[in-house]
């Protein structure tokens, strides 16, 4: 029989193995804060408020949809499907998004079906960087854009929204108070930039860029010939009026220069589906589908053709209060204010989000005793410390980073309060204590 020691050991010797083997391109990118910090909420039974994804059901009509689908008698369904898309799917988005896109999505050649929003994503970077690009990346960001740029062997190239300075004082803030810096963001383009990868509603800020925000990124992008890439899987999960989600493809001549990236996950709060889409004008989503042909080649064709119903049960009532797409919103705000009340309370200063189902918060009051080294960062420290000491599992929002930005986000954790009430209340004791001590 093997000890624990012996098996980390020899874990560890096949690492070194297979990095001293690992394609350059791949080298520094190593680390997934995902793969750590998931592990380490099941290794300790912690309370998982940390990863985005729902704990509860999915719409009521998803599982019928499914068991509907599976007990159809087309038994092609259980065979490969179109490789750019299985055709009821990419007419359901097509039917779904043209009205939202103000044009007729053309579904064959203006849709892509992906494994989820992250393969959309390396589609898109890996289709149009080439060594030696510069792509803009606005900080925080979803994690895996800098790999992806790194490994097409982009150069990321970084501008941080800056929380207003009045806006850290106060007992919490809002999204909105996380502000792009105009001048800044202008003096990063330059003749060798070829992307820039916007994130509306943001993960994991929870900011809902504004019209006119969207516009100078839009104007930069046409001034200076560069692509967009929009990613917008949290679409439909914004919580006020006045701040409604804006799609950049719809701003005046952007839809021939931006590829807006969903996933079925978010949409129909069901992350194991993995599937997701990219829409744009043909000649940007060919790039696309060439990544695509030799990688993946075609999706899962039964869950394709799940979301497509799933759809099409969504299209007949897309403007009533049930569509889940408005309904989604209005069962999150009130686990999003419960989660804020409390990190109030116990001092821990809540960013509050104008959208998506992240919020951070300000840990500084808590966190003395963990200093950012050069072996690890502040809030990483903090959440091994939640997680393992109070079965608190959260994330560490320097993840979100480039390592010369890190220093920003250092006393920031982010919670995920896409949970069920059971989930969130064990969460909120777990808080009270913390307070107490
Ligand atoms: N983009 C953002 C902003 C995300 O938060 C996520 C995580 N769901 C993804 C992309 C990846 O989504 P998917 O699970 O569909 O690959
Ligand atoms: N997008 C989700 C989040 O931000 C999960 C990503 C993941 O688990 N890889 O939490």
């Amino acid at each position: 029989m093997t000890s624990s020691h012996d098996n980390t050991l020899k874990q560890k010797s096949s690492d070194t193995k297979s990095e001293n083997l690992l394609a350059k391109r791949f080298l520094g990118l190593e680390k997934n804060i995902w793969i750590e910090f998931s592990a380490l909420a099941i290794a300790h039974k912690a309370v998982n408020v940390g990863q985005g994804f729902i704990d509860y059901a999915p719409p009521h009509y998803f599982i019928d949809l499914y068991k509907e689908t599976l007990d159809d008698p087309n038994i092609l369904l259980h065979q490969y499907t179109r490789g750019y898309g299985h055709r009821r799917l990419v007419d359901a988005i097509s039917n779904v998004y043209s009205p939202y896109f103000n044009r007729k999505i053309d579904p064959l050649n203006e849709v892509l079906i992906t494994g989820g929003a992250y393969p959309s994503l390396f589609n898109c970077i890996h289709a149009f960087v080439n060594p030696g690009d510069e792509v803009i990346l606005i900080e925080p960001f979803f994690d895996c854009y800098e790999p992806m740029v790194r490994s097409a062997g982009g150069i990321p190239r970084c501008i941080a929204l800056k929380p207003k300075p009045e806006s850290t004082h106060a007992d919490c803030s809002s999204s909105s108070d996380w502000i792009l810096d105009k001048k800044e963001l202008e003096s990063l383009f330059n003749p060798r930039t070829r992307l820039i990868l916007t994130n509306t509603p943001n993960n994991p800020v929870g900011k809902v860029f504004t019209q006119e925000e969207l516009e100078h990124i839009a104007c930069l992008c046409q001034k200076h010939d560069v692509i967009c890439i929009s990613d917008e899987v949290y679409e439909w999960i914004v919580y006020d009026e006045n701040k409604k989600h804006i799609r950049m493809s719809t701003l005046p001549n952007m839809w021939e220069r931006t590829l807006t990236i969903g996933s079925a996950g978010k949409t129909f709060s069901s992350t194991g589906l993995k599937l997701g889409w990219t829409i744009g004008p043909s000649n940007l989503v060919r790039g696309c589908q060439i990544v695509h042909q030799d990688c993946v080649y075609t999706c899962p064709t039964i869950s394709q053709e799940v979301v497509a119903r799933c759809f099409e049960y969504e299209l007949k009532r897309l403007n009533s209060p049930e569509c889940y797409f408005n309904y989604i919103s209005k069962e999150l705000l009130e686990k999003r204010d419960k989660l804020v009340q409390v990190l109030k309370e116990c001092g821990m200063k809540p960013v509050i989000p104008d959208g998506g189902y992240f919020i951070l918060a300000d840990f500084s009051e808590f966190g003395d005793q963990f200093q950012s080294d050069a072996d690890d960062m502040k809030d990483f420290k903090f959440v091994r410390h939640l997680t393992k000491e109070k079965q608190l599992a959260t994330i560490p929002v320097t993840g979100f980073y480039t390592a010369d930005d890190r220093h920003l986000a250092e006393n920031y954790i982010r919670f995920c309060f896409a949970k069920k009430d059971e989930t969130l209340d064990k969460a909120i004791e777990i808080l009270r204590k913390l307070k107490a001590n």
